[in-house]
This record gives C-alpha cells, sequence and structure tokens, in this order.
C-alpha cells in the first residue's frame, strides 16, 4: 500500500527540515544525523534438534550527548541495519523532547520468533546478552521491550548480563515486570502519553475533547490504552481495527468491553457493541476529531493522507506517516502531534523505572502518572512554544526543532574529544 521508505532517509529528511530552522552549525548538525557506532554481530545458535543456524543482530548507538543510550530490541524478519539506525536517532530525540536525561539507541535480531521453540528463543536472546554486554550497562546503554519482545526477554538479558558481570543491576535494562524490579504505570505509559498530548493539543486548538469523535488504527497496548484513557477523558470512541478488521458506531462503544472481547476471540472483529464492521482503511479516512494510529509504521502515504477526514491525530505509533504524507497534511491543516511526543510516555516511565531501580526505592502508580503528565505537558508547551516563534506549520518539524537544540547544546557544552 505505502511507497516504499527507508526509515534512515525519513530520519535525516526529518533533521534537515529542522535544522533549516536552527542556529546550528552544519558540522553539528551533520554529526547529528549519524549514530555514533553500530554493532552487527553474527549469533551462532544450537536448535532443538542439535543443529546450529546463524542470526544477524544489530544494536545502534545513535547519540549519548545527554546521557545512556536508550531504546529497545526487536525481533522481526525485517530488522535492517538502516531500520535499527533510524530508530535509534527517533530514540534520540524523543527523550530530548520529553527531557529525560537519556540518550538513544535501538536493537534487533533480524528473525521471526513465531518459528522457533521458547528455549531457542531463550539461547538466542542469551547470545545476543553475550554480544551486547561490554556496551550495556546503566550508565552506557539501557535496552527495553519493543516490536516481538517483552519482559520474559528483558529478564534474560538482565540476568546474562548480572550473571556475567557478578552483579545486581536491574538498571541495565527496563520494561522488566514488577517483581524483577519493573515501575508501576509503565504497561499503561504510551496510551497515557497519547491521549495527555491530544488533550492538550485540542485545548490550544480551542476544541472540545468532551463528545469528541476518537478512531484507533490498532488495538494492541498503545491502542486499548489510549482508547480507554480518552473515554474517561469523555471523549467518544467510534471506531477501532486491528489486523483482522474494524469496527464502527457512531455513537461511541465500550472500549473495555471492546478489549475484552479481542482478548477472548483474537480480534475486534465481531464485537456486539459495536454497529457495524468497517476495514482498516475506513478508519484512518473516517471524519473524526481524532485520529490515533497504534498499530505501524508507514500506516499512511501520501494517497491516503488526501482521503484523512480527522482534525487532529496523535502518533502512538512510531512513524505511521510516511514524510509524503505528512506533507500532505499539513497541507489540510491537520495537526500532528509527532510520535516522538504523544508516544514517549513509555520511554518517559522506562527513565522512572531506571531512576526507582537505581534508588532502590519505588514509587506508587500516582507517582509515576503525575510525574509523566509534568513531562508530557512540558513537551507539548516546548512544542507550541516553538512553533508560534519560528511561525512553523508543522508540529512535527517543530519537535524536532525542540529536541535537536537541546541535544546539539549538550554536545557543545560538551566540546568534542580528542
Ligand atoms: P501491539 O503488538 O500490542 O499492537 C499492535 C496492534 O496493531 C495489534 O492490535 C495488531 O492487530 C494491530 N495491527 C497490525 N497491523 C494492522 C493493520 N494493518 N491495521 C490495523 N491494525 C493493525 O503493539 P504496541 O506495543 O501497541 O505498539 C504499537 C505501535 O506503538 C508500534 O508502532 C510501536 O512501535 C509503538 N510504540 C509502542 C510503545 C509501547 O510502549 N508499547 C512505545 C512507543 C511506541
Amino acid at each position: 500500500m505505502a511507497e516504499e521508505v527507508n526509515p534512515f532517509d525519513s530520519l535525516q529528511s526529518q533533521i534537515d527540515e529542522a535544522a533549516a530552522h536552527l542556529d546550528v552549525p552544519d558540522d553539528v548538525i551533520e554529526r547529528l544525523k549519524h549514530p555514533e557506532r553500530v554493532l552487527e554481530t553474527n549469533l551462532t545458535v544450537e536448535l532443538d534438534d542439535g543443529s546450529l543456524e546463524r542470526f544477524t543482530a544489530f544494536r545502534a548507538q545513535f547519540n549519548g550527548d545527554r546521557g545512556p543510550y536508550k531504546g529497545g530490541i526487536r525481533y522481526h524478519p525485517q530488522v535492517s541495519r538502516d531500520e535499527v539506525k533510524a530508530l535509534s536517532g527517533w530514540m534520540t530525540y524523543k527523550t530530548a523532547i520529553v527531557d529525560v536525561p537519556l540518550g538513544g539507541g535501538k536493537g534487533g535480531i533480524v528473525v521471526d520468533p513465531a518459528d522457533y521453540s521458547t528455549a531457542e528463543l531463550e539461547r538466542l536472546t542469551r547470545a545476543f546478552a553475550k554480544e551486547l554486554r561490554p556496551m550495556i550497562g546503566e550508565d552506557r546503554d539501557i535496552p527495553a521491550p519493543d516490536v516481538n519482545t517483552g519482559q520474559r526477554e528483558m529478564n534474560w538479558i538482565k540476568d546474562t548480563y548480572e550473571t556475567l558481570e557478578n552483579t545486581t543491576e536491574p538498571g541495565v535494562i527496563t520494561g522488566k515486570n514488577l517483581a524483577s524490579g519493573g515501575s508501576e504505570g509503565r504497561v499503561e505509559a504510551t496510551g497515557r502519553s497519547t491521549v495527555i498530548a491530544a488533550r492538550e493539543a485540542f485545548d490550544y486548538l480551542d476544541k472540545d475533547l468532551e463528545g469528541a469523535t476518537v478512531a484507533v488504527q490498532g488495538y494492541g497496548n498503545a491502542g486499548w490504552i489510549a482508547a480507554k484513557l480518552i473515554d474517561e477523558m469523555g471523549a467518544t470512541v467510534v471506531a477501532a481495527s486491528d489486523s483482522s478488521g474494524g469496527i464502527y458506531d457512531p455513537d461511541g462503544f465500550d472500549p473495555v468491553a471492546a478489549k475484552e472481547h479481542k482478548n477472548e476471540t483474537g480480534s475486534v472483529v465481531g464485537f456486539e457493541g459495536s454497529e457495524e464492521e468497517i476495514t482498516n482503511e475506513d478508519v484512518l479516512t473516517m471524519d473524526v476529531d481524532l485520529l490515533i494510529p497504534a498499530a505501524l509504521e508507514n500506516a499512511i502515504d501520501a494517497d491516503l493522507a488526501e482521503q484523512v477526514e480527522a482534525d487532529v491525530i496523535s502518533e502512538a505509533a512510531n512513524g505511521p506517516l510516511t514524510p509524503a504524507a505528512d506533507e500532505v497534511l499539513e497541507e489540510k491543516d491537520v495537526f500532528v502531534i509527532p510520535d516522538i511526543l504523544a508516544n514517549a510516555g513509555g520511554v518517559t516511565v522506562s527513565y522512572f523505572e531506571w531512576v526507582q531501580n537505581r534508588n532502590r526505592f519505588y514509587w506508587s502508580e500516582r507517582k509515576v502518572n503525575e510525574e509523566l503528565e509534568s513531562h508530557i505537558v512540558d513537551g507539548f508547551d516546548a512544542l507550541v512554544g516553538t512553533l508560534e516563534e519560528h511561525d512553523l506549520e508543522n508540529p512535527r518539524t517543530a519537535a524536532y526543532v525542540v529536541a535537536i537544540q537541546r541535544v546539539a547544546d549538550a554536545f557543545e557544552e560538551a566540546g568534542t574529544f580528542p
């Protein structure tokens, strides 16, 4: 559907776009367009039948000027060097816009985990953790879950690291379960930041969130939590989709009951509390006040963007709009809250998890949510302040202007070595 887009090209064009509005020297911008280093490694893993298989894995450390590298590890057959480089760059600017003292990193293994047993995946994860060991650590680089990885893989990496280092260092990784040093509020954090950012945007645009109609593409962790929380704020969720299709009810439906239906049947499709079934594409082009894309990257290309009728988009997913779609939506005056702010709740609460691990003192869910709220609201205020100061049309460009300036300031104050 969407045009072929190299994510690293997208990242670099977003940086160039913002750089035009910044007083940062070209040679510094050049540094900020490339990762500091990328590990490419081949892991040899014994399968259950005794044979060996080779897997390629990457870890990109994009920028550490503001703190330790931070970012997830994904398991997917399409993982590539350029994808990991791009994702590590987006992490750098995400941690900067929400002002948490971390840099950006990302990793991945080229694998479809559905093809392997749990024991094989454990050996693969521990083999990668062994390769990563010299470059990770709570003051160096802190991985986290991403596509097809979760608490289980994080616990394996933590255990491998701690065993080889002969230490206890829960802050080497985030996204752990509570028993292993995880944080309250982490599971809901991404959906929560998506709706806090949307609420701020409605307020800024003088639009009423009470009764506003909402469509959510993707009903996984980020999407369904966003649907639940925006419903609690008084908006009406009228449409939702997952990989099997979509549901629609002009009067709105109960997002929690829709999730229960998905838990039971594997999909929102067939949910009796909604009026009709629609396609994934219908969900994206529906006449609603707010659209929340919460599935995969490049979900909306330029052609589809022409048909988008939402007034505000809050990007729960990473990179759901192609750069060409972004241009179309800018011309149509759709207010797009960029992913680096809208979905930054995940990394912000990961930062809180790391702080709690280091202090060996744990916060209540209320404190986590209050601190998250202030980081997202401050990030949004910085975005609109820059939008107005530079007379910009595109909120994404404003977010990058803020974020790049913060990273450039940290770099310039530190100077170069040697
Ligand atoms: P998830 O796997 O829990 O959910 C993804 C959902 O998208 C599933 O419901 C799936 O059925 C649906 N989907 C897949 N293809 C679709 C399609 N073509 N149309 C409609 N729905 C489709 O994943 P998640 O953790 O919710 O992540 C979703 C997005 O949010 C990803 O882009 C991820 O990178 C981003 N994100 C997540 C977090 C987090 O903390 N979970 C943090 C930052 C960004």
